[in-house]
């Protein structure tokens, strides 16, 4: 059987189940934020007793701090394989690292009909491409729309959020790039699960958030190509973003400060590097343990009668651990509670922030989502498992 491959905080957790008793939690909501790494709140210890102001303090505890923020800068920036005329801006979460960048970009967008709320609202002229049931034949659609728009930037998810889908990024990166745009990746679902190097997958932007890489809420990343980011007005106007400002003119400074105005989230991009640091460490080991256990959920799912399993593209195999499901006649949230006030397992229902991705697929009423990552085990599959087959004859 397969076991967790990593510490994560609340293994040991207990839920309180509807007949007054409580048994282990099961997590199945690693897609939504995942528990944070040992490692990830080891960090955050460390750096309490020097927890300072940075940048601009002059004393012991304001340099460690400092020294700090920039080191996970280098961890993440070198994790993520990014090229020299690549920097790395700090910001809250992927929401927010894709709004900055909608505010950089000199062009329109082009964009799937499938991405995720945050990867379809910040962009401001922006053209949706509807996908079809093959990735050849969506990407042969995005290829007219980034010629009959000129447009400036291909924003595309590295994973679906509701499905688990890979996309193919070295294709759509080589595509966008032969019509003279770039492209950015939200890799909010692809990075915390598989390694992304945006020099080998030609990756002009990618934005990915702490809490769904096993460090806590509140830092995120945005890193790409610097012209845009130097040009683009500060996202937040204030002090740090600035080099000089008298009454009636200010400087800003580059990229990336240029960007973090106000006073950063030191502990949690920090943490994050920790994190990122420990996912490195363990190598080819989390995605194949990560393998195992989705092919166990998958086919398991798909092999009790009543369940569908939804997907976008039938000529996508490769998938994160995120699997969505609707059991047929019921509603998704009470499969969702069942699970939870009867076995203890933490599933996620609704319409996963993709409201335009859940209609076409014909499930515009919501979905069960069951997703899993480091710490998970196939015990935990098997309990999932037998509580929607306990559900259908209950
Ligand atoms: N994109 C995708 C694919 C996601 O799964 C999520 C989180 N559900 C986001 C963007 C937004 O991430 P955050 O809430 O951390 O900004």
């Amino acid at each position: 059987s397969t076991k967790a491959v990593a510490e994560v905080e609340g293994s040991d957790l207990q839920a309180p189940l509807a007949d007054g008793s409580t048994t282990r939690y099961v997590n199945f909501d690693y897609a939504a934020s995942a528990p944070a790494l040992r490692s990830a709140v080891t960090r955050i210890q460390e750096l309490l007793p020097t927890y300072s102001s940075v940048h601009r303090g002059a004393g012991y505890a304001s340099q460690v701090t400092t020294q700090a923020y920039e080191d996970a800068r280098a961890v993440v920036t070198e994790f993520v394989g990014a090229a020299d005329d690549q920097c790395l801006v700090f910001t809250r979460n992927t929401t927010d690292s894709l709004n900055l960048l909608a505010g950089c970009v000199p062009g329109p967008v082009v964009v799937l009909d499938i991405e995720h709320h945050s990867n379809l609202l910040p962009w401001k002229r922006s053209h949706v491409v509807q996908a079809a049931d093959s990735i050849g034949e969506t990407i042969a659609r995005v290829d007219i729309e980034l010629q009959r728009t000129g447009a400036a930037l291909l924003a595309v998810t590295g994973a679906s959020n509701v499905t688990g889908e890979i996309l193919p990024i070295r294709r759509l990166s080589d595509l966008a790039h032969s019509r003279g745009a770039r492209i950015v990746v939200d890799g909010a679902q692809l990075v915390p699960h598989r390694r992304v190097s945006l020099a080998a997958d030609g990756i002009d932007y990618l934005a990915f958030s702490g809490h769904k890489v096993y460090a806590p809420f509140g830092a995120g990343v945005l890193i790409g190509r610097r012209d845009w980011l130097d040009a683009a007005p500060a996202y937040l106007a204030g002090g740090g973003a600035v080099r000089n400002v008298a009454v009636d003119r200010t400087e800003w400074a580059p990229a990336p400060a240029r960007h973090e105005g106000g006073s950063p989230n030191v502990l949690g991009a920090a943490a994050l590097a920790a994190a990122c640091q420990e996912i490195e460490s363990l190598g080819d080991a989390a995605a194949q343990h990560e393998a195992v256990l989705t092919e166990q959920l998958r086919w398991g799912l798909t092999d009790i009668d009543g369940v569908e399993v939804l997907k976008i593209f039938h000529d996508i195999s490769d998938a994160v651990g995120v699997v969505s499901f609707v059991v047929e006649g019921h509603r998704a949230a009470d499969v969702a509670r069942y699970l939870s006030t009867e076995h203890g397992i933490g599933v996620r229902d609704g319409r996963f922030c993709a409201h335009p991705l859940l209609d076409r697929l014909g499930h515009g009423d919501g979905a069960v989502r069951a997703s899993l990552g480091l710490g998970s085990s196939s015990a935990d599959v098997e309990a999932l498992l037998s509580a929607v087959a306990q559900y259908l004859t209950r």
